[in-house]
């Protein structure tokens, strides 16, 4: 899996933190971002509920072949 957040759009409304948060988390500023080896999000079958969550859509989560 790989994780897109799109930082322009992420508004910090922190959705993602709280519905997949072995995954994401929230910077200093309060935007989303991934938790250090995180970066294609594990096997968290929360990644694509938390994707759905965002408000903003700032999440892609796309299969990476191989
Ligand atoms: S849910 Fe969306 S808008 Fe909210 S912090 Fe996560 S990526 Fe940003």
């Amino acid at each position: 899996m790989h994780i897109d957040i799109d930082k322009d759009v992420c508004i910090g409304a922190g959705q993602c933190a709280l519905t997949a948060p072995d995954v994401f988390t929230q910077d200093d500023d309060g935007y989303s971002t991934l938790l250090p080896g995180r970066a294609d999000g594990g096997d968290s079958p929360l990644l694509r509920e938390a994707a759905r969550a965002c408000p903003v859509s700032a999440i892609t989560v796309s299969h990476t072949v191989g």
